[in-house]
């Protein structure tokens, strides 16, 4: 599974030539809209409609924490994912990896990708530290990091 979504999200980096968030939307041609009006807790939604879909983003959230859910609904996209995704905080920061959909649990990765991959990680660098300089939330640093085998 995250072998076929960093795959894809190699692809999109070459072709972008960017991992902003933003370019890889204005190469996809997906609208973002900012919009308060989301159901209480949620932070981002994507609404597959037409071709692709339209990725919904509360306008109030820090910059690391907005970027990382641009990046988890940029995935849905990506993914192909049917019907509507909603990404609440409990959900980015304390995820019940045993209850998670594989919709959502496919988009986390998927962002986790864009932010992580290609980062130069020691083994002195707690998920703690590495969620701090790359914006992704610890539970899903620590995800991607079990998954991940480990680079010679
Ligand atoms: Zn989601």
């Amino acid at each position: 599974m995250l072998r076929r979504i960093r795959k894809k999200m190699r692809y999109l980096k070459r072709r972008v030539g960017s991992v902003q968030p933003h370019d890889i939307a204005c190469y996809k041609k997906l609208p973002i809209i900012y919009t308060y009006d989301l159901p209480k807790g949620i932070l981002g939604m994507f609404l597959p409609v037409g071709a692709k879909g339209v990725i919904y983003i509360r306008p109030d959230m820090p910059p690391e924490q907005e970027k990382f859910v641009l990046c988890h609904e940029l995935f849905h996209a990506i993914l192909k994912h049917q019907g509507v995704s909603m990404t609440s905080e409990e959900n980015m920061y304390n995820p019940n990896w045993l209850q998670i959909s594989r919709q959502e649990y496919e988009a986390h990765m998927g962002a986790a990708c864009l932010l992580l991959d290609g980062f130069k990680v020691s083994e002195t660098m707690s998920f703690s530290y590495i969620s701090k300089i790359t914006g992704c939330p610890e539970r899903i640093v620590e995800k991607y990091f079990q998954l991940m085998p480990k680079r010679k």
